[in-house]
C-alpha cells in the first residue's frame, strides 16, 4: 500500500503530496471526515512518504526500505498512535505524549503522533495539547483525526492545517471493498453493502464480517413490510416492542435499518431515480408500499426514529418509546 492506493480522496492526497514536494510540511494537521473514509490510512501513508529512505520521483514511499516496512508493521519507534481508552483520551495520555516529544526521532526524519478519534479528548487533555500545538518542537508532526472539527476547541482547530476527507462515492467504495474482499461477495450483495455503509469502508467491512446482519435486516424489513398505516395488529406491535427490550446496540442497529426503509419510501415518492436508495434489493416492494404512505406520515416516522437515540440517552422508558413509534407507524395520519 502507498499513497497511490488512497482511493477517492484526491484533494487530501494532492494537498499532502504537494506539501512534501514544496517542503511546506505543517507541524500539526487535523484530518476530518466521516468514519471509515481513509483518514487514518492516509495519516500512515503520509508518515511513510515523509520518512521513506528512497522515495519515488512523485514523493510517494518506496515500500521496501527499513522505515517503510517498520511503519507498515506499525512498529516504528517514531510513530505513535494515541487512541481513546474506555472511550476517553485523558490528560495523562497527552502528558505522556509531551514527555516524549522533546526527544529527537530515534531513527526517522520526523516523529509522528497520530491522535485518533481526537474528539474523545477531555477538555483538560485538549487544553494540555494546545500548549504543544502553540510551540511545536522541531521534527515532530501531530495529526489529529476526528469526524468533525466542531467537536474540538476552536483554539485547537486554529493551530492545525485542516484536511477534509469526503464521503466516498459509491463507485470508489465498491472499488475498495472488492479489492479487500474479493471472494465471497457477489455483485448484488456488494452493491447492497456499499449502499448500507453510506460511503464508509469501515462500516462496509463491519457489515460483511457480521454475518447475522443481513439476516437481521431481512427479519426487520419483513416486519416493516407487514405493517400498514391505520391497521393495528398485536403481533407486529409486540415485535416492535421486542426490539426495544434488547441491548442499546441491538436497538440502535434496528433503528438504523428502519430509518433506511422509511427514507427509501419517502425518496421513492419524491424522486424517480434510484441512485440514493439504500434497500436497492427491495425496489419493487418499496414502489408498492410507498403508495400507501402519506408524505406527512413518512416525515413524522423519520423524525421520530431520528430522535430515539437521544431519548434513550435521556433515560426515557424504552417501552414508552416503542408505543410511540408504533403509533407513528399505524396511528392516524401525522399523529
Ligand atoms: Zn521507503
Amino acid at each position: 500500500m502507498s499513497f497511490n492506493d488512497i482511493i477517492g480522496q484526491e484533494k487530501a492526497k494532492e494537498l499532502l503530496l504537494r506539501s512534501i514536494k514544496e517542503n511546506k510540511i505543517s507541524s500539526s494537521y487535523l484530518f476530518w471526515g466521516k468514519e471509515g473514509v481513509g483518514k487514518k490510512f492516509t495519516a500512515l501513508e503520509f508518515a511513510k512518504a515523509i520518512n521513506c529512505l528512497h522515495p519515488g520521483e512523485d514523493f510517494t514511499s518506496c515500500e521496501n526500505c527499513y522505515s517503510c516496512s517498520k511503519i507498515n508493521k506499525l512498529c516504528s519507534p517514531d510513530l505513535n498512535i494515541i487512541e481513546p481508552v474506555k472511550n476517553t483520551i485523558s490528560i495523562q495520555q497527552i502528558r505522556d505524549l509531551q514527555h516524549q516529544l522533546n526527544l529527537k526521532p530515534l531513527e526517522s526524519k520526523r516523529k509522528f503522533y497520530i491522535i485518533d478519534r481526537a474528539e474523545k479528548m477531555t477538555e483538560q487533555a485538549e487544553n494540555c495539547l494546545l500548549k504543544t500545538l502553540e510551540e511545536p518542537p522541531p521534527k515532530v508532526i501531530i495529526i489529529l483525526i476526528c469526524q468533525h472539527p466542531g467537536y474540538l476547541l476552536p483554539t485547537i482547530i486554529s493551530r492545525c492545517q485542516l484536511i477534509n476527507f469526503t464521503t466516498l462515492k459509491s463507485v470508489n467504495l465498491k472499488r475498495i471493498i472488492s479489492t479487500l474482499k474479493k471472494k465471497d461477495l457477489d455483485d448484488e450483495k456488494l452493491e447492497l453493502i456499499c449502499r448500507l455503509a453510506r460511503g464508509s469502508v469501515g462500516k462496509a467491512l463491519n457489515l460483511i464480517s457480521k454475518k447475522e446482519y443481513l439476516k437481521k435486516r431481512e427479519e426487520i424489513l419483513n416486519l416493516l413490510i407487514s405493517i400498514s398505516p391505520k391497521k393495528y395488529d398485536l403481533l407486529s406491535f409486540n415485535r416492535i416492542k421486542d426490539f426495544f427490550s434488547g441491548t442499546d446496540d441491538q436497538l440502535e442497529e434496528a433503528i438504523e435499518i428502519m430509518l433506511f426503509w422509511y427514507h427509501d419510501l419517502l425518496f421513492i415518492q419524491e424522486l424517480p431515480i434510484h441512485r440514493y436508495l439504500f434497500n436497492i434489493d427491495k425496489l419493487s416492494i418499496l414502489q408498492e408500499k410507498s403508495k400507501i404512505y402519506s408524505l406527512k406520515r413518512l416525515k413524522n416516522i423519520l423524525e421520530y426514529l431520528g430522535q430515539i437515540k437521544e431519548l434513550i440517552e435521556r433515560n426515557i422508558n424504552k417501552q414508552l418509546l416503542a408505543d410511540e413509534l408504533y403509533l407513528k407507524l399505524v396511528g392516524e395520519d401525522g399523529d
